[in-house]
């Protein structure tokens, strides 16, 4: 080896290299490719797709991992900056169909980053008290705090999809939600918190394939819940609802992104790739010490 360049330069140029070609498997950006645009129907989309990519499996993985480093390291900055009285946060809303991988995104994504600085919270059926208040109370709860990456499993948006397919409450009533939503989603966006929303669309085969699993694998029972199969009746009721959601809720503020999710490999990569964004639009440098740094390395010696 030449003296000029130390093994770990010549490593480091070379994983420069290789996730430069890997960056480039994505043919369009992934923001780009997957955000919800008008004219796009959900009722139509391959959900075996991959949007944008170009590469395979293999690839998919592959820069999924070497992401992960920047993730962890943007994290670590966004939480650094709301130690220092920064207001930023990042919301990731996760919405999906039953099976559509929402627990494999927060183990596989959300997992790359220091579990200190996530909030996730799942929302499940309203308990008595959140059901005494307005449907945004408990949301408004569990908004991130700054410096935190808050993840929802489910959210305000089951207030116009299970509400709606179920007749949970009359139609004029969810109806005004999409408004409601709205305001609601630009006033956290204008508070500091980057809002990233994501519909995980499984295909009703695929769905079908991986409840099956669960019924094959007692390690999986605990995953199956007989009553999913009645929300899997109404599949197309629930693909009206999401379109319309589509339609109604993505916006400049908080836009939606479409994720195809029968590929449990590109639903994470895509997830990943735009929590990435997220991250670098918020440009954060590290705060400056807040202290004489010269000082203090002299009293660290002394001591
Ligand atoms: P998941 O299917 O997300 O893994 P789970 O099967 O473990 O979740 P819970 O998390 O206990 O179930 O609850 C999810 C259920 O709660 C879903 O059926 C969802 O439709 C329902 N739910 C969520 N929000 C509401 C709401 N605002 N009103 C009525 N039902 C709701």
């Amino acid at each position: 080896m030449s003296g000029r360049h130390s093994r770990q330069d010549l490593e480091t140029t070379r994983d420069d290299r290789v996730l430069h070609k890997l960056e480039k498997k994505w043919e369009d950006s992934p923001t780009r490719a997957l955000r919800w645009t008008k004219g796009l129907d959900v009722r139509e989309l391959d959900a075996d797709s991959a949007p944008g990519w170009t590469g395979d499996k293999q690839d998919g993985e592959a820069l999924l991992a070497a992401h992960a480093e920047e993730l962890s390291e943007l994290q670590e900055r966004l939480f650094a900056d709301g130690r220092s009285g920064g207001s930023r946060s990042v919301l990731l809303v996760l919405q999906g169909f039953d099976t559509a991988g929402k627990g494999g995104i927060v183990r596989h994504v959300v997992g790359l980053v220091d579990p200190q600085g996530v909030e996730h919270r799942a929302f499940g059926v309203p308990t008595a008290e959140e059901a005494s208040h307005g449907y945004l109370w408990r949301i408004r709860n569990a908004l991130p705090r700054p410096g935190y990456i808050g993840v929802f499993d489910r959210s305000h948006y089951e207030q116009v999809l299970v509400v709606r397919v179920d007749g949970l409450e009359p139609e004029e009533e969810w109806r005004a939600h999409y408004d409601e939503i709205n305001d609601f989603e630009a006033e956290v966006a204008d508070s500091g918190t980057t809002i990233v929303k994501v519909a995980l669309i499984v295909s009703k085969e695929e769905q079908k394939a991986r409840l099956a699993e669960r019924l094959e694998r007692p390690d999986k029972y605990w995953k199956y819940n007989p009553g999913d199969l009645a929300a899997r009746a109404k599949f197309g009721d629930y693909l009206d609802a999401y379109q319309e959601v589509l339609e109604r809720t993505s916006t400049d503020l908080a836009p939606w992104f479409v994720v195809p999710a029968d590929k449990k490999w590109f639903a994470r990569l895509a997830v990943t790739e735009l929590l990435l964004h997220a991250l670098r639009s918020l440009d954060l440098g590290w705060p400056p010490a807040t202290f004489d740094v010269e000082e203090q390395r002299k009293l660290l010696a002394e001591s």
